[in-house]
């Protein structure tokens, strides 16, 4: 199974987020993207993780599936806060059983803004974990361009994710809407010393108001005149626009110097094959 950390090697990448779907329906979306986005020969592409009850286990067992089935690799997003050191090893153990290689190690969040529990408190410590493991793990970390919404102040943002990136392989960044934002975290990383690369992530606007939502969680800027239009159109002439300037954001990262670029989905393959199609045209 290929590695990711090589991958990033082999500039530029592509590579598409998918999220665990929650019924049979969305099982079956899942695998029609799966299936209409292989045909882009994607790079790698990665799962996002659950927090709390069987979010690690659904996440293994679309990973390892993926892994066996598709001639791509897949990332296992795996978060730390409210688990145990013990339960992130044994998962470790399925992972690297499985032949599964590359991990994408996050704190997340403690649900609805209790108070961290478990033996974890930062993605940093679950790398360590993840670096003590027999297997020979490529791991990626998360990077926040717009500054992450629990840091105190960017310096110590920054300070904390090139501690966290020293014991990495690369970084793969929260979704943000200025290229400005992607230069200027990647030149204050290269000021601290840390060269690993950095994937932006791009979000393609297809459901405006959904976007909003993740975009006060995360602490991302949105843009209020792309928002203003893309609302005001119809579902299928959104997306097509949705993914034109998702297009030109990527194509602008790529020219900055960006190792690849990481697609967030949604599970929906349109917009992704859009921009895939602009980028790389074959
Ligand atoms: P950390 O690196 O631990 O940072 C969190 C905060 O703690 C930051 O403010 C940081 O500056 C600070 N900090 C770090 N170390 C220290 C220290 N030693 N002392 C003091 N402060 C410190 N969430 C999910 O639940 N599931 C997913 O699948 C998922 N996938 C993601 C994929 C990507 C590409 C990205 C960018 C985010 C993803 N997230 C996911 C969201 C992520 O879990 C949240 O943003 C979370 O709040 C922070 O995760 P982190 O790994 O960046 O945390």
């Amino acid at each position: 199974m290929a590695r990711i950390s090589d991958l990033l090697s082999d500039r530029p990448t592509l590579s598409f987020e998918f999220f665990p779907p929650a019924d049979e329906i969305a099982a079956k979306q899942l695998e029609k993207t799966l299936d209409e986005l292989a045909g882009l020969s994607p790079s790698f592409v990665s799962v996002t993780c659950g927090v709390g009850g069987d979010g690690h286990d659904r996440t293994r067992d679309i990973v390892t599936d993926i892994c066996r089935d598709r001639p791509f690799p897949a990332m296992a997003h795996l978060t730390c806060v409210g688990h145990t050191k013990q339960g992130v090893a044994d998962l470790l153990d399925d992972y690297a059983a499985a032949g599964v290689v590359n991990i994408l190690a996050l704190a997340g969040d403690p649900p609805d803004g209790s108070a961290i529990s478990g033996d974890f408190r930062y993605a940093s410590e679950l790398v360590e974990v993840i670096r003590e493991h027999p297997a020979d793990f490529s791991v990626g970390v998360a990077a926040h361009p717009e500054v992450h919404p629990r840091s105190a102040d960017r310096a110590s943002d920054r300070r904390h994710l090139a501690a966290k990136l020293s014991r990495a392989d690369f970084a793969i960044t929260q979704f943000f809407f200025d290229p400005t934002d992607y230069t200027r975290l990647c030149d204050e990383l290269a000021e601290l010393g840390y060269p690993q690369p950095v994937v932006p992530g791009v979000m393609p606007v297809i459901w405006p108001k959904s976007i909003r939502r993740y975009a006060d969680i995360n602490g991302s800027t949105v843009p209020e005149d792309l928002f203003a239009r893309l609302e005001s159109l119809p579902a299928a002439d959104r997306i097509t626009a949705a993914a034109e300037a998702a297009a030109e954001l990527s194509q602008s990262l790529l020219d900055a110097g960006a190792p690849g670029i990481h697609l967030y989905t949604l599970n929906r393959p349109e917009a992704s094959l859009q921009i895939a199609r602009e980028l790389f045209p074959k």
